[in-house]
């Protein structure tokens, strides 16, 4: 097969991983060199739900030796398969680099033999890149669950981002759809790929000879409606491993049925708002002091699809507000609906001045519509508790049309449905 059919394989294959967004790094290049990981590509690269980045998103192969029921590339799926030298990618990377179709390479592998030999092709492929071609552009690589600690400390060394996809937030979802998968073994690579970067952090400012380790962090990738669990399940899991394994992202992907899928998975997507209300939440999460326990309910288990996650809290918690925008700690600031983080510093520098009223903040550019029932200002505020619960959440949630909207969007750029 020449290389451009297994290009269309591979790139086409690599595309259910939506664990690749560029994380901002900071690379110079060296003398001589070529690429910087700070310059913009033209985007070549998909990701399930159609966000664009521009990096060479590609497999070193599709043969794989596990039966993940959610996955393409299973070894029991009819599809065609492929695989790349090392010496192909390092020139397709260099190739696309140069005709500024890319600002990086992320790449995947199915487990070829074992998780050590298909991991060290991948590290050679990124060594290759850095030290044969002096590459500086962006690297991503998977790390492959249950590769030794050595060859993660060598991926760290030339990649900028390593991620090892936990895929399902529990145990019991893998023991369904991916027996031969443990969470342990993706928890271990983690945990080698943290202590690494924390080692690295300690000696850089003493030692300035000490290489860079993944200076773009590691991350991992969750998929979402393969199974029952739910949205309490998931939040869980990406608490936990943010906490434990100082992952820069956790990403959601919204289960896509893959051609000739097997008889136990869904037929069907969940909806792609889901996802999105997961990215919320998330983000709530990581920035503004929420626990993940106050973000759904013992009753559903699932984010509120109609309300964005922190206005459903605040229409379930209407005892905590209103929040005087005048007095209020920052952490009760960044509970208000509609108001976000510059927002937040910005009230915090105006009334070192003076009191703020309702029509300061109408200045500010900030959904008072939204935010006027949960806050007090100086002068009064009229909306609070105008409105019961039930009659607020009716009169805030985004209409039918809105959410359909969003919906056929997101389709429309997956091509699905
Ligand atoms: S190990 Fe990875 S590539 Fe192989 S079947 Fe499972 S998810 Fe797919």
């Amino acid at each position: 097969m020449d290389l451009k059919a297994r290009l269309a394989i591979l790139a086409d294959a690599a595309k259910y991983d939506a664990s690749c967004a560029s994380s901002g790094v900071k690379r110079k290049t060296a003398p001589g060199g070529i690429g910087n990981s700070e310059g913009m590509g033209i985007c070549h690269s998909y990701t399930p739900d159609g966000r664009c980045v521009s990096l060479l998103k590609i497999l070193l192969t599709n043969h794989c030796i596990y039966d993940c029921s959610y996955c393409v590339n299973r070894v029991s799926s009819a599809v065609k398969r492929a695989k790349f030298t090392v010496d192909e990618i390092v020139a397709l990377t260099m190739d696309f680099y140069r005709r500024n179709y890319i600002e990086g390479l992320f790449l995947s592998s199915g487990v070829i033999r074992s998780s050590d030999q298909t991991m060290e092709e991948m590290v050679d492929v990124a060594r290759k890149l850095r030290v044969e071609q002096r590459f500086g552009g962006y690297i991503h690589l998977k790390a492959v669950a249950g590769c030794s600690r050595e060859l993660l400390e060598k991926a760290g060394l030339y990649a900028d981002r390593l991620s090892a996809n936990i895929e399902l937030p529990l145990q019991s979802d893998l023991d369904l759809l991916a027996p031969a998968k443990k969470q342990v073994d993706v928890e271990k690579s983690m945990g080698e790929i943290r202590e690494k970067i924390l080692e690295t952090k300690e000696h850089a400012p003493r030692f300035k000879s000490t290489p860079k380790f993944a200076p773009g962090g590691q991350s991992t990738q969750m998929i979402v409606g393969a199974t029952a669990s739910t949205d309490a399940d998931i939040l869980k899991k990406a608490s936990q491993l943010y906490k434990g394994y100082s992952l820069k992202r956790v990403y959601y992907s919204a289960f896509s049925p893959i051609p000739h899928g097997a008889p136990i998975l869904p037929l069907k997507s969940p909806p792609l708002i889901r996802e999105h209300r997961l990215y919320q939440a998330d983000w709530l999460l990581r920035f503004y002091g929420f626990k993940e326990s106050e973000l759904t309910t013992p009753e559903s288990g699932n984010l509120d699809l109609n309300l964005d996650p922190k206005l459903s809290w605040a229409i379930r918690n209407r005892q905590f507000f209103p929040v005087d925008v005048n007095r209020a700690p920052k952490s009760h600031l960044l509970r208000i609906p509609g108001l976000g983080l510059k927002s937040v510093e910005k009230i915090l520098e105006m009334r070192r001045f003076r009191a703020l009223r309702l029509e300061d903040l109408g200045k500010m550019h900030v959904p008072l519509h939204r935010m006027k029932y949960f806050i007090q200002a100086q002068g009064g505020n009229p909306s609070i508790r105008a409105l019961d619960s039930t009659s607020l959440r009716d009169l805030l949630s985004p209409p039918a049309e809105q959410l359909d909207l969003f919906q056929s969007a997101t389709l429309a750029r997956t091509g699905e449905g």
